[in-house]
């Protein structure tokens, strides 16, 4: 069972689906079963979605540096917030 460090550290991929089906599997199993990930996912699929609707493109793109530092800070925020 992953970690929810490890869990961030695969998020970005795990929400463009740019991951192994085995990894998609233990992030999902983690996820489902761990109420603060679950939460996170679901703020940050929200946030992702919005940043895309202003993108001119079709396709997203990876997520930049800058955007995955301010995921980290705001994850880890968040995890200390809940006592995580
Ligand atoms: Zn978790």
């Amino acid at each position: 069972m992953p970690e929810c460090k490890e869990i961030f550290d695969t998020l970005s991929m795990y929400l463009d689906r740019d991951l192994s089906p085995e990894s998609l599997e233990a992030i999902e199993a983690h996820v489902s079963d761990c109420k603060p990930c679950v939460e996170f996912v679901a703020s940050l699929r929200r946030s992702i979605e919005l940043c895309r609707r202003h993108e001119p493109v079709e396709l997203p793109g990876p997520l930049d540096p800058e955007a995955r530092d301010r995921l980290r800070a705001a994850y880890d925020a968040y995890r200390a917030a809940r006592g995580g």
